[in-house]
């Protein structure tokens, strides 16, 4: 199996000290949509679809949160779609898409693969078709007004690692699971990929950099600011991050941990599989 690191998407906010712990106050920062996609059976299985072509040529489409606050600048030669047509992919050969939760930093691209079946934890989606009023920001309904092919899982009493998780695509020899982390958003969940005989923990935004799974951790005061504030359940959200840095503690050499936006953590998968032309 292969599996190819791609940022679908760049965020470019003020102070990046504050935003990537390093740099100067008046410098540009810089996040990522880290993505995942997965060469398994006949086809490419995409955990999260960062930014799309529409949000590209539309960016008010992800939102005056991401557009604004956070300078997302989608560009279509980030996207998904472009990235997997240079590696050689048609959009169909993208079968299933994973997503972590339903954030526009996340969903921007599956209208750009209408037939594949998108794999979401159940209180996601139900966040996502009725959301209270402080949630109504966050989901752009724009993202899945083609219709998606929804295909909602629950729990039912799988483990791993000590976390509650439900295996998904039995029909593939790869094996994946949801790895329910909730607190980012209602129904937020990771995706656990076995690679190689190991372990690929994809974490989404149950945290935000690297260091945050470091003993003792650290995290940048914007980052640490903007993940108290986004947070659905933020005591949920601190419970999980918890559990995570006892994973990293316990099992950091079987499960190899990532997250969504984390800039460092990227470029250098990026530069280990020999390619660095996706960091933006
Ligand atoms: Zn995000």
């Amino acid at each position: 199996m292969r599996v190819h690191h791609l940022n679908c998407g760049s965020f470019y906010p003020h102070g990046k000290r504050l935003v990537n712990g390093r740099g100067g106050l008046l410098d540009t920062g810089l996040m990522v949509c880290h993505c995942l996609a997965i060469e398994a059976g006949d086809g490419v299985v995409l955990v999260d679809t960062g930014f799309g072509i529409q949000d590209a040529r539309n960016p008010g489409r992800l939102g005056a949160a991401s557009h604004r606050l956070m300078s997302a600048r989608p560009e279509i030669a980030t996207t998904a779609l472009s990235q997997l047509e240079a590696l050689g992919f048609a959009p169909t050969d993208v079968r299933h898409i994973v997503a972590t939760h339903l954030d526009p930093d996340h969903t921007g691209g599956l209208a750009d693969f209408p037939d594949a079946e998108v794999h979401v934890f159940a209180p996601e989606l139900e966040a996502a078709r009725h959301p209270t009023l402080r949630e109504r920001p966050r989901y752009r309904s724009a993202h899945w007004e083609h219709g998606p092919r929804w295909v909602e899982h629950e729990t039912g009493g799988d483990r791993w690692f000590g976390f509650e998780s439900v295996r998904i695509l039995p029909g593939l020899d790869e094996e994946i699971a949801l790895v329910p982390l909730i607190g980012h958003t209602r129904g937020h969940t990771a995706v656990a990929l076995n690679a190689d005989g190991g372990w690929m923990l994809h974490c989404g935004d149950a945290f935000f950099d690297r260091c945050e799974m470091d003993t003792p951790p650290s995290c940048p005061p914007m980052l640490r600011f903007f993940q108290n504030v986004m947070a659905a359940d933020n005591a949920a959200r601190k419970a999980n991050r918890e559990r995570l840095r006892e994973l990293a503690d316990n099992h950091g050499e079987e499960v190899d941990m990532l997250c969504s936006h984390d800039p460092h953590d990227l470029e250098r998968r990026q530069a280990e599989a020999g390619s660095t032309a996706t960091i933006g």
